[in-house]
């Protein structure tokens, strides 16, 4: 059982990247506005993530890695939703199955002190052989931090699939900072870096004032922010979703395509969405000259289908061409408003 559990494990958190993802999308649940990751060898060594977010019950600590425990699933109805991120209790479970060793400090604001748990193969475990298992009272603020420590020791196959450290943290930097993008306009701050080192390779504002191309401005410089223009279509009665993003204007193009899409405040591929964007920039750009591309949908969660899969990303929702074809060509139009 252990090791089918760790086979299911290595299918769900692929490389460190994808961890991460799944750690800052509970700290986003968990009402944070302060999210600080820090990696070390790309995450494989260390991946740790500090939130300030609603922390964890102590008495939640004991079963929290157990496959399939989850809080946030309210009925059976809500499995169809999207309202919160994340498939069902496995993150954790898995990543405690691919680490070498997995430890949680926390505290909630009714709690007086923090708690502190280890975790190995999803289950609660001593912090060293002998001693006892119980999470250990101790001083912290309010939240939670996770580390995970020697990613994919016991599966060495994953391990060797990875690339360099130094890609992996690049990999990891990079979904941290479209969380940051998206996140920034929601008052919530991202801080990256590397372990060891003072600063930051990523740093945003926890700010409720901030403005998306505020963040845009921070992250990818003002060269690219001054190149965007606003896409938006608010929802009305007869339409079932709403986008706003920010896209390249049609007289500045990149060597690659940027492509960041969130459907209900979650990170996701679209591929047929990416697809149509590309082939209405191919037509506006000279030759080799890509666009980038920031936009967010909300629809109605009853009308988004994301667990395809828990290993796959890919999300499609109702009435899939129609949306697409509709925003395309509200990005057309702004694209030649703002040409003239
Ligand atoms: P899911 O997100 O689908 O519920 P996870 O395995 O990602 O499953 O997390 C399991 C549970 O652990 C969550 O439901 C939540 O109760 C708790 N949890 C995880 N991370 C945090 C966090 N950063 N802050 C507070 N609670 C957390
Ligand atoms: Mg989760």
């Amino acid at each position: 059982e252990a090791v089918v559990n760790r086979i299911a494990a290595g299918e769900i958190i692929h490389r460190p990247a994808n961890a991460l993802k799944e750690l800052i999308e509970n700290s986003l649940d968990a009402g944070a506005d302060l999210i600080k990751i820090t990696l070390k060898e790309g995450g494989l060594k260390l991946l740790q993530i500090q939130d300030n977010g609603c922390g964890v019950r102590p008495s939640d600590l004991p079963l929290l890695c157990e496959r399939f425990a989850t809080s946030k699933l309210r009925d059976f109805s809500d499995l169809s939703k999207m309202t919160t991120f994340g498939f069902r209790g496995e993150a954790l479970a898995s990543i405690s199955f691919v680490s070498a060793s997995m430890s949680i400090l926390t505290k909630t604001r009714n709690e007086a002190l923090a708690y502190k748990a280890f975790y190995s193969a999803g289950e609660m475990v001593p912090a060293k052989p002998g001693q006892s298992s119980d999470p250990k009272a101790c001083a912290g603020t309010d939240g939670t931090t996770i580390a995970a420590q020697d990613l994919f020791f016991n599966v060495p196959q994953r391990r060797r699939a990875l690339k360099s450290a130094a890609e992996e943290y690049n990999r990891a930097l990079d979904v941290a900072a479209k969380y940051a993008l998206h996140y920034g306009a929601r008052g919530v701050g991202f801080v990256c870096k590397k372990s060891g080192s003072n600063a930051a390779d990523l740093s945003t504002p926890a700010s409720p004032n901030t403005k998306t191309l505020d963040t845009i401005r921070l992250l990818h410089g003002n060269a690219v922010a001054r190149e965007l223009v606003h896409l938006k279509i608010s929802q009305t009665v007869s339409l079932s979703f709403s986008v706003e993003g920010w896209i390249s204007g049609a007289n500045w193009s990149t060597k690659r395509t940027t492509f960041l899409c969130f459907i209900n405040d979650r990170l996701v591929d679209c591929p047929a969405l990416k697809r149509s964007f590309e082939s209405l920039y191919s037509a506006l750009l000279p030759k080799g000259g890509h666009p980038w591309i920031y936009v967010s949908l909300k629809i109605d969660p009853d009308k988004v289908d994301v667990n395809v899969h828990p290993t796959k990303r890919e999300v499609h929702f109702l009435d899939e061409e129609d949306i697409i074809e509709r925003i395309c060509s509200e990005a057309q139009t702004v694209l030649a408003g703002a040409n003239t």
